[in-house]
C-alpha cells in the first residue's frame, strides 16, 4: 500500500539563513511577491520563477 504524501499543500516556512534566493524545489531563481506580518513576524512571501511554487521566509 502506499500512501500518496502532498506537501504542496501547505507553504513551507523557510529561515532566511538557510534559504540562498532560489527554489528548494527547482533551483530556479524566486521572486519576492510581499512581505505580510503573520503572528507578529515578518514573512516574505517568494514566488519561484522555474515552478511557480510560493515559498514563505521568515527572518531568524
Ligand atoms: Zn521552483
Amino acid at each position: 500500500m502506499q500512501l500518496a504524501e502532498r506537501q504542496d499543500d501547505y507553504p513551507i516556512y523557510y529561515i532566511m539563513s538557510d534559504q540562498p534566493d532560489c527554489c528548494g524545489k527547482c533551483g530556479s531563481r524566486v521572486d519576492l511577491l510581499e512581505i505580510k506580518m503573520i503572528d507578529g513576524e515578518r514573512v516574505f512571501v517568494t514566488e519561484c520563477l522555474g515552478c511557480h511554487r510560493e515559498t514563505l521566509i521568515v527572518e531568524e
